[in-house]
């Protein structure tokens, strides 16, 4: 971790009003919060601040993407009845997240209590990083605490505008993921597996190339596996498979050896006649016939993986190995989990659909950390300093 990020302990916090950017982007269903581990992740921070004597919390949070409008069913509400049930306080979720209005029910509120702005993407220039807007969330409160890993990769008006301004920390969660993730990057401990699945390669070419750079092996799995298969000559039938990007795979394996870092790739595989649960299907074939798509990796494959992972000191996994959404493709995934979890290795886990698979399978106690970000905890191991981050450690007013 970077020696100069202000944390908790070095910010003062008696009486004041503490503003705290959150990552409240929780899944939702027909106004209801169908998960909430974002909201819980963030209780040990508000618990701390009010717990040091912070006279109230401010706190702020985007919700989807309603690109600078309002949009009724992306409003905070229902977030904000269950913090308040979470954090045993009480908490006015207000519908506005700057202005008089706020100002006013923030100088009214009662001491010890919580005020949840509205969702700041209502905003145009949130994510545009505007700066009136940033001055606007500052005016509201004595410092800052930038608490949402999920998006300190954004360089958003309320992520980095009030380190600028405020006295400004990173809260636990921040610190927590920042420490943990920041052990893959500094001296880990060999042999280095990270596991690469998902769906295509398109999006992970980048982290591929980066990822090359910190693993001893990179073991692939799930749909991005066939456009290498493919390259290197053998049949993927109606596999997902990226065509244009053959050329692209085939220079990411010359780097991987110029890099000494060991690719791996299924060697058989489920295959299924169509994308569904119950559709015909093949196990442990080595070549996928016509008319056939690769939907798990087979058991060679989950031998030979798991064996690496065994081996392994430091693993780092995103992506699913198969369609671990439908139980007959879902083995490779859970096999793969199950093998980190009885591995002593340091463990993360990071990128939401892997994230998925551990709490689907319960793997949770086996992993060493999971990151609740997946853009952000993928862009953090490219060695970038992220915005949020950088706007902290930057900041003079920080050192207060
Ligand atoms: P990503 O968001 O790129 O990590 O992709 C996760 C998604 O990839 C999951 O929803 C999986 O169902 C899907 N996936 C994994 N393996 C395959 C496969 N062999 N074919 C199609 N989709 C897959």
């Amino acid at each position: 971790m970077s020696a100069s990020l202000p944390t908790l302990d070095s910010l003062d916090v008696k009486n004041k009003t503490i503003l705290i950017r959150c990552d409240f982007n929780v899944p939702m269903k027909d106004g209801e919060i169908t998960e909430d581990v974002r909201i819980r992740s963030a209780l040990v921070t508000l618990k701390e601040l009010f717990d040091k004597g912070a006279k109230l919390l401010v706190v702020c949070s985007h919700l989807g993407r309603p690109k600078g409008q309002v949009v009724e069913e992306l409003r905070l509400k229902a977030v904000g009845k269950r913090l308040a049930e979470l954090l045993g306080r009480p908490v006015r979720a207000l519908e506005e997240s700057v202005g008089d209005n706020v100002k006013q029910v923030i100088s009214q509120a009662e001491p010890g209590s919580l005020v949840l702005l509205e969702n700041v993407r209502f905003h145009v220039g949130e994510t545009k990083g505007d700066e009136l807007l940033s001055q606007q969330f500052s005016e509201l409160a004595d410092c800052f605490v930038l608490d949402a890993f999920g998006t300190a990769h954004r360089a958003h008006s309320s992520v980095v505008g009030p380190t600028k301004l405020l006295p400004s920390a990173a809260g636990r969660l921040l610190q927590c993921e920042i420490e943990n993730l920041g052990r893959l990057l500094e001296r880990p401990e060999s042999p280095f597996v990270t596991i690469v699945g998902g769906a295509k390669v398109s999006d992970k070419v980048e982290i591929l190339e980066n990822l090359m750079n910190i693993s001893d092996i990179i073991l692939i799995g799930g749909g991005m596996a066939y456009t290498f298969l493919k390259e290197q000559g053998h049949e993927v039938g109606n596999s997902l498979c990226e065509e244009d990007k053959l050329d692209l795979v085939k220079k990411l394996r010359v780097i991987a050896k110029e890099k000494n870092c060991e690719l791996l790739f299924p060697v058989d595989h489920v295959v299924g006649k169509e994308f569904s649960n119950d559709t015909e299907i093949l196990r442990n074939v080595k070549e996928i016939p016509k008319g056939y798509m690769g939907l798990d990796v087979g058991a060679e494959t989950i031998k030979l993986y798991s064996e690496r992972i065994r081996n392994a000191k430091t693993i780092l996994w995103n992506g699913p190995m198969g369609v671990f959404e439908f139980d007959n493709f879902s083995k490779g995934t859970h096999e793969v989990g199950l093998s980190i979890q009885d591995s002593s290795a340091y463990s993360v886990v990071g990128g939401g659909d892997s994230v998925a698979a551990v709490k689907r399978f319960r793997l949770e106690k086996g992993m060493s950390h999971i990151s609740t970000g997946g853009g952000a905890s993928l862009e953090f191991l490219t060695g970038v300093i992220l915005p949020g981050i950088e706007a902290l450690t930057n900041n003079d007013i920080s050192a207060q």
